[in-house]
């Protein structure tokens, strides 16, 4: 390892480069230089947008945008990134949590209709398309159907949610694992096919998607599986946006927790210990001017780095 003046002086340079040179994007950057894949008229892409905050779109999702004649969006798809569509026509083909899930054969043969009429398609769903978001499904249909796909993977709710409320989704002294959950099955019930003891067992950190209809029951289970009542929790709601809220809560305490502050859906809840990360890496506050609550939330008692 190098001495540690060197490694400052390193840090120092690096960043008096990037103050230097590097501003803001403005709205006017055209997409950087690349062979950009075009869609063909008779295309379907299936493209992620991401948790809500704009910039989390990838420049792909940006390039299928400026190309399409037609989006087909999803409920959690903000407003900004449908404006960078141009002309194209946008269709709402949104359903909310828990409705049951009849409309989703007509969506995919839609779209199959949509690129047999030569449109150029593109399906935009929240988060990641593959994620607890019935890509899969639409995907498949439209490939039985013999219309061309690509996919484009975008930021899931789970992973850059929570990393927008400070909480990192693996940290080595918390997790090596990590499991991802939805809080409801195709009948809007609380999954009758997950074994919520092996989970409350197995798994060191548990990301709920949809979890907020039957938040009861799920910390119920764990509990009764072995978890304890004081393991934090954290609901995350409208996360990424501006009026992103975090409530910081326990398994024992979540429902009245999530109640009093009147949790809302979309919510990703967050079960493990990685939620006391907050404590020090809640950047959006400490932007905001607020000092860090606890520089060793975890009591390593030793600088974070250290083996
Ligand atoms: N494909 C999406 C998930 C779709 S399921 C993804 O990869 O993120 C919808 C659920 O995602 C919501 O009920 C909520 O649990 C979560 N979610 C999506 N966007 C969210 C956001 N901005 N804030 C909090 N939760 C969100």
């Amino acid at each position: 390892m190098p001495p540690i003046t060197k490694r400052v002086s390193l840090v120092l340079y690096s960043l008096q480069g990037i103050s230097a040179i590097k501003k803001p994007m403005s709205d006017s950057l055209p997409l950087p230089q690349n062979t950009w894949p075009e869609l063909h008229p008779g295309w379907v892409w299936l493209c992620g947008a991401g948790p809500g905050d704009p910039g989390l779109l990838t420049l792909h999702g940006l390039n299928a945008l400026r190309q399409a004649d037609v989006v087909v969006y999803d409920a959690l798809v903000g407003e900004d990134i449908l404006s960078w569509a141009g002309d194209a026509e946008l269709i709402y083909a949104g359903k909310r949590g828990g409705k049951p899930s009849a409309k989703q054969r007509d969506i995919s043969l839609y779209l199959v209709e949509l690129a047999r009429a030569g449109k150029r398609v593109l399906r935009l769903k929240g988060g990641d398309p593959f994620v607890f978001g019935r890509g899969g499904e639409e995907a498949q249909t439209l490939v039985q159907h013999g219309v061309p796909i690509r996919i484009i993977p975008g930021i899931s709710a789970g992973i850059g949610g929570l990393a927008y409320a400070g909480i990192p989704v693996t940290h080595r002294d918390v997790n090596q694992s990590v499991t991802f959950v939805t809080g409801h099955d195709q009948t809007g019930d609380a999954p009758g096919s997950l074994d919520w003891s092996a989970i409350a067992q197995g798994s060191q950190v548990i990301v709920i998607y949809m979890g907020m209809k039957h938040i009861a029951q799920i910390v119920q289970r764990l509990i009764a599986a072995g978890r304890s009542p004081s393991e934090p929790l954290a609901f995350v709601t409208s996360a990424t946006l501006e009026h992103q809220n975090v409530v910081e809560s326990t398994l024992g305490t979540a429902v009245d927790d999530a109640k009093a502050a009147g949790v809302e859906p979309p919510a990703i809840i967050c079960i493990g210990r990685s939620v006391l990360m907050r404590q020090v890496l809640d950047w959006r506050s400490l932007e905001a001017g607020a000092a860090p609550r606890n520089l060793d939330p975890l009591d390593r008692g030793r600088p974070a780095e250290s083996a």
